[in-house]
């Protein structure tokens, strides 16, 4: 093989990581838009994610996704950061070149495009329920803003984590405010849930007031079959949506990032969704 045959190699960095679908979901970007590129998982040691990340940049590695526990690490280990990898204060994309290691945040915008595109709910003047104050709730908020949503109501279980996190966008131009679950009493348009309770069955306490038919609920988890967010939802009448969408688009974006191609996720999400 000569040195311009040899793909780019791209991996997800995480612990645990076997779980990833990342290398699949790739593998099929890259298949569809004839990049020759290899995408791999790598498990870095829990006290050893930037030894890992310097020994993959070694053997030739071009970027990587970040995923659990390491998108802090990765954010500190970033010589440049994008706008919305500052917003977020967390990484899930790095990218390996003579000038360093850049860092980016594609969650957000995966979202974004999987409830605006994918789901065909526009968000511009709709009114935002986000559940949870953790790194998945904080780097979904610029790009929410973004869409010049009419406003963001962050809940989650520690309330200092919300009102923290409402400060920090306090000065965006849409009213952002924190709120105690039981202090929500008005209907939402679109209400995300970024918090990890689905991961043990359990539900945030909501009232019922917040969910009407025209709701958008949103379970940032996703699973062959609906969560128990979704469940809980639909049975106070809204329209529920996992967040698988939101795991391909953010590749996606990755995959733009380091490529400049953008792929079509429709089939990569049909093909992954038989999958579960
Ligand atoms: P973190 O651990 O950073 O945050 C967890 C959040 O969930 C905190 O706000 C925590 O509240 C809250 N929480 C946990 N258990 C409960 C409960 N029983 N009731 C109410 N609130 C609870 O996790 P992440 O932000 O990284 O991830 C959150 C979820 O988003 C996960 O399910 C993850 O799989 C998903 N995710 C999906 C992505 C996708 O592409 N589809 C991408 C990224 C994340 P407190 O502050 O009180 O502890």
């Amino acid at each position: 093989m000569t040195s311009e045959s040899v793909p780019d190699r791209y991996a997800v960095i995480g612990n645990p990581i076997e779980h990833s679908k990342s290398p699949q979901v790739h593998a099929l970007f890259a298949q569809q838009t004839l990049q020759a590129m290899r995408y791999e998982r790598l498990l870095a040691p829990l006290d050893h994610f930037v030894d890992s990340v310097h020994e993959f940049i070694v053997h030739g590695g071009r970027g990587a996704n970040v995923t659990v526990p390491f998108k802090l690490e990765a954010f500190a280990l970033a010589n440049e950061l994008t706008p919305r990898a500052q917003a977020a204060g967390a990484v899930n994309t790095l990218s390996f070149s003579a000038d360093g290691i850049k860092g980016d945040n594609t969650d957000g915008i995966g979202l974004v495009r999987d409830i605006t595109r994918n789901a065909g709910v526009p968000l511009r003047n709709r009114s935002v329920l986000l559940l949870g104050a953790g790194g998945a709730a904080r780097g979904v908020i610029l790009p929410l803003i973004e869409e010049n949503i009419a406003g963001l109501v962050i809940a989650n279980r520690t309330q200092p984590r919300a009102m923290e996190l409402a400060q920090q966008f306090s000065h965006s131009g849409v009213p952002v405010s924190p709120a105690a679950f039981d202090q929500l009493d008005q209907r939402f348009d679109v209400i995300i849930n970024a918090t990890s309770a689905s991961l043990d069955s359990a539900l945030p306490p909501l009232p019922d007031c917040v969910f009407g038919s025209q709701t958008l609920a949103y379970d940032m988890m996703y699973a062959a079959q609906p969560t128990i967010f979704m469940q809980h939802a639909a049975h106070h009448g809204a329209v529920v949506r996992d967040g698988l969408g939101m795991l391909i688009e953010q590749a996606a974006e990755s995959f733009f990032v380091w490529r400049g191609v953008r792929p079509d996720t429709a089939p990569v999400y049909t093909w992954l969704r038989g999958q579960l």
